[in-house]
């Protein structure tokens, strides 16, 4: 019994909890009262939603209601909310733009049109695509090392970073996997999961960046520079987690570690003579200006393609050039080593 209502409890916590930012949107006194009307009757107007149809022998069985279906109820609760916050969002907007008013943002979100119940289709489909772009990298990545370029004898690959980039490509993956749940539905959890996977991922790309351009191929050095910074990545990603969800901090963390690698890339572009080092300079300049969309933060257009959906979808044709650098590498490393044996 303790461990149902600890269940429950902690689910209430993950999904229950009010955004605690607010957004002009949701400041709206027209707004928040439709919000509260619509979570008393579970009808907007005319529209009655399925998820606020609270059965109330539930709730006034004796023992306590959420003693017998615990999650489903409260699963229910929190998404009789969402409807409510959804539906009075789109009628609002509609009114603010019979008034020629601009959109808003609620709960620190811009009015999306939801397709099937996700939230953010645009976003999601992108989202998919870079999953995919990754693995089909990655995946010409391994042809290429083991079926196209000459191997050890002990069967393993002459270039040094291969390790790297299969780590490099499961925690892609895994960020896009989770920005897409992400931006199906938005909630605690499913922001968590996002927010920690990126953080991982750019912690793990700025080792790559320090360890690939300052060439570092002796163990010890290698362990000596990540220990420090793959510390820093977990001790944020615990802070996010389970002490507070700073998004300004998070902000200052990514955008320091997203600039960082920019930055070595760049430089070791300019002074190395690798022979794909355009390949290098594309995605340096294309990932710099992408990040523009991230700061100039638009509405989305007929409520489907904001500057965040614009924002993913330029790192597709980016991850696709990303993945030939990494492969050019590759070839580029092992024909140098296989010159110096010979
Ligand atoms: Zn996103």
């Amino acid at each position: 019994m303790v461990d149902h209502l600890s269940v429950a409890l902690l689910f209430g916590l993950l999904f229950l909890l009010p955004v605690l930012e607010a957004s002009p949107g949701d400041a709206d006194p027209l707004y928040r009262a439709c919000v509260e009307q619509c979570e008393k009757t579970g009808c907007i107007m005319q529209r009655c939603f399925p998820a606020c149809e609270f059965s109330s022998n539930a709730l006034s069985s004796n023992g306590s209601w959420y003693m017998h279906e615990p999650l489903y109820l409260q699963w229910k609760q929190w998404d009789c909310l969402s409807d409510c916050r959804y539906y009075c969002m789109i009628d609002r907007e509609i009114e603010r733009a019979a008034l020629g008013e601009a959109p808003v943002k609620y709960h620190g979100k811009w009015p999306f049109t939801r397709v099937f119940g996700v939230q953010e289709p645009v976003s999601v489909a992108v989202s998919v695509l870079n999953l995919a772009m990754h693995f089909q990298g990655w995946l010409s990545f391994i042809i290429l090392l083991w079926y196209k370029l000459p191997q050890k004898l002990d069967k393993t690959s002459y270039y040094e970073y291969t390790t790297l980039w299969h780590i490099y490509a499961l925690l892609s993956m895994n960020s896009w996997f989770w920005s897409a749940v992400f931006h199906s539905r938005d909630v605690d959890l499913t922001e968590k999961l996002d927010y920690s996977s990126a953080v991982a991922l750019l912690g793990f790309s700025l080792l790559l960046a320090i360890i690939r351009s300052f060439n570092i191929r002796i163990e010890a050095t290698r362990v000596m520079i990540a220990a420090p910074l793959l510390a820093f990545v977990m001790t944020h990603i615990l802070y996010l987690n389970f002490y507070q969800m700073d998004y300004g901090w998070n902000m200052q963390v990514c955008v320091t570690m997203a600039v960082l690698q920019l930055l070595i890339w760049a430089v070791w572009a300019g002074v190395s003579n690798h022979p794909s080092k355009w390949k290098l300079w594309t995605v340096v300049i294309g990932g710099g200006l992408a990040m523009l969309l991230e700061i100039y933060d638009f509405p989305p257009y007929k409520g489907y393609a904001d500057a965040h959906a614009l924002w993913h979808a330029t790192t597709v044709p980016l991850t696709c050039l990303w993945w030939s650098f990494i492969r050019s590498d590759a070839k580029y490393r092992t024909s140098q080593l296989l010159k110096k044996t010979k």
